[in-house]
């Protein structure tokens, strides 16, 4: 059966198909979808729905979608759904990070979450998946590993941030890997 997969990222389209060897994965490239899907919801569920939905409707295809964010309790769970343009400018983490680590600045609460929420339309219906990794915000960047807020989240047990941990290491507890585990134990029974 034909899924999509809602990424143009093909690194992440290849470590999920790799685990999903019955289904023909395929990315929004591959299904031609080259709009930038608008991720207007104020929720991590909202937008994955939004992704999901935006493909299954267009393309009558069965689809999954992920959104994901970094959740601080000290700041009322931001920056969240907003993470990827927390300080204005898309994509630009080094800016994210030190308006976080400002905003930080006086607090002793560092406790944080990051989560993600997979939204799968499939025969008909919808199901959703989420994977949470709690951990804390340390008071400076460490490392030059990962991806946006890596450098400054230490995974709870851990003593380093997600930027000092290989790509192995961090997929065996990262909030998306749990998401995608608890997708693929679904797919694999259907
Ligand atoms: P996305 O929904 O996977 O695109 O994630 C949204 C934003 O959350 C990204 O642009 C990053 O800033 C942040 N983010 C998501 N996953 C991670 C992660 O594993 N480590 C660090 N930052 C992340």
């Amino acid at each position: 059966m034909k899924i999509v997969f809602a990424t143009h990222n093909p690194n992440k389209l290849k470590e999920v198909a790799a685990m999903l060897p019955h289904f023909d994965l395929v990315s929004l490239t591959d299904i031609n979808c080259h709009e930038e899907i608008p991720e207007t919801a104020t929720t991590l569920e909202g937008n994955a729905i939004i992704k999901a939905d935006y493909v299954t409707k267009t393309y009558g295809l069965p689809c999954f979608a992920d959104d994901t964010g970094l959740l601080v309790d000290a700041l009322n769970g931001e920056p969240g759904v907003y993470s990827a343009r927390y300080a204005g400018e898309h994509g630009n983490a080094e800016k994210n990070m030190n308006l976080l680590l400002a905003n930080l600045a006086e607090q002793k609460n560092r406790q944080a979450h990051f989560k993600t929420v997979i939204c799968l339309n499939i025969n008909g219906e919808q199901h959703l998946f989420d994977g949470i990794c709690k951990g804390k915000i340390t008071a400076q960047k460490n490392g030059n590993k990962g991806f946006g807020y890596d450098p400054i989240f230490q995974p709870e047990g851990y003593k380093k941030t997600f930027a000092e941990m290989s790509l192995e290491e961090k997929g065996a507890i990262s909030h998306r890997a749990l998401a995608i585990q608890k997708l693929i134990s679904f797919l694999q029974k259907i």
